[in-house]
């Protein structure tokens, strides 16, 4: 694997951590306290600088009017990125809406292209992707209870759905139903595409999570499909196709999480190492020159840069071998960021006293908002569980001395 950032690639970086650095960062007490529809007049100010500036959509195909990055140079664009809340999103390669224009650039039909893919990437519209329940485990999700019952021309969508992240303010919704009831559990369920408007999509309510229910694209909904009625022309890709497109959407989606968690960590160790630097605690002596605090800053470093190489290995992994054949690298770093990133964040938010506590640093923001990546897209033990049962299976018929 040949490290080299190609020199494209390292003037986009240092345009983009200029970018972050200016326009970004100062935004960021500000967003702490506004909501996301005050902040948005000025999101949107910022998103057409970087649209000026050619730096749009940059994990998005050429052809629907993104910058075409590979998966390795948009995990190096999402890493810097991912310094401030706000980079992904200002940028329009933000989760959920990226996931969701992959899977509409390969299963979409022309119409649906023409409908939801160009305007999301466009960054007019946003959408969300609905699949886990409130009453089942999200980490099996075979087991749905939202169902799609054909009816004329139509699907019927009942179901009870939660954390269906940014759905306020969206204007569609990848909705996971069982369509096929009878088939084999991977082939019951299907992807449709719900718009918000349509009659019996009940957005119950924003979740407070860890005290903030947020707003707009800083939210994660309860929805009631209620006798929601959209026609069969909705569907995205085959009927039963649902879990094995999922699958397709979680894969590179990992390596952008992945990379943007690596992102939050430059900037929490950046401010950990600058605040114990800074911090006097007594004549002369400031944090830095604490021992403790020392082996915090060289433990930090060294999972970071094994974190980042991991996730390196691994998109190349996925360019060069396939999403199959990349599993166990992808399961591998699905936990291992996600527990650097909250130790990371966790040790910087202790250097910072009780500074760390408020919102006048990221740190705080980080730390509520992002220990969910050890839950979401497969929670920890998930990845553990199915990367250790693929490991051992390769000693079963071997002797090893
Ligand atoms: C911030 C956030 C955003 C999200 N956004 C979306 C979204 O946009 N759309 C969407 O559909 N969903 C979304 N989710 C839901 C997420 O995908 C689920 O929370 C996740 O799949 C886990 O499902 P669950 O919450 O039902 O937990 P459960 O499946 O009930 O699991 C609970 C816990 O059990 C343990 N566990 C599970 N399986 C095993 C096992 N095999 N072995 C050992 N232990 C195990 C794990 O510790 C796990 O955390 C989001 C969640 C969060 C927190």
């Amino acid at each position: 694997m040949d490290f080299t950032i190609s020199e494209k690639m390292q003037a986009i970086l240092a345009l983009i951590n200029e970018f972050v650095d200016r326009e970004l960062i100062p935004l960021e007490r500000e967003f702490a306290t506004k909501s996301f529809a005050q902040m948005e007049p000025t999101l949107n100010a910022k998103r057409d600088m970087v649209k000026k500036m050619e730096l749009w959509a940059p994990n998005h195909p050429v052809e629907y009017g993104g910058m075409g990055l590979t998966l390795v140079e948009h995990g190096l664009v999402s890493e810097a990125l991912g310094r401030s809340p706000l980079g992904h999103y200002v940028f329009g390669c933000h989760a959920p809406d990226a996931g969701n224009a992959e899977i509409l650039a390969l299963h979409g039909s022309k119409e649906q292209k023409e409908k939801y893919l160009a305007p999301i990437i466009d960054g007019r519209i946003r959408s969300c992707f609905s699949m886990t329940e409130v009453d089942l485990p999200g980490s099996n999700p075979v087991m749905l209870d939202t169902t799609a019952v054909k009816d004329g021309g139509n699907y019927v969508i009942n179901g009870h759905k939660w954390y269906t992240t940014a759905a306020d303010g969206a204007k569609f919704a990848i909705v996971m139903a069982v369509t096929n009831p009878e088939q084999p559990p991977y082939l019951r369920a299907s992807m449709i595409i719900v718009p918000t408007d349509t009659p019996g999509f009940n957005l119950v309510r924003n979740i407070p999570v860890m005290g903030h229910a947020g707003d707009g694209y800083f939210s994660h909904a309860e929805i009631l499909y209620q006798n929601c009625v959209v026609p069969q022309e909705n569907l995205l890709g085959g009927e039963g196709h649902g879990f094995v497109i999922a699958q397709e959407r979680l894969g590179p989606g990992r390596i952008h999480h992945c990379m943007r968690w690596l992102g939050i960590c430059n900037r929490a160790f950046d401010l950990m190492c600058h605040r114990a630097c800074h911090r006097q605690m007594g004549p002369g002596k400031t944090l830095a020159s604490k021992q403790i605090v020392q082996q915090w800053v060289a433990d930090c470093a060294a999972k970071i840069q094994a974190a980042r190489l991991m996730v390196l290995h691994a998109a190349w992994a996925m360019e060069t071998k396939g999403h199959k054949e990349a599993r166990d690298e992808v399961s591998m770093i699905k936990f291992v960021v996600a527990n650097t990133m909250s130790e990371v964040v966790d040790k910087a938010l202790q250097v910072h006293g009780g500074l760390g506590m408020t919102d006048d640093t990221v740190l705080a923001f980080f730390f509520r908002h992002e220990r969910a990546a050890r839950i979401y897209d497969g929670a920890d033990e998930v990845h553990k569980v199915s990367l250790a049962r693929r490991i051992l299976k390769r000693y079963e018929n071997i002797s090893v001395r």
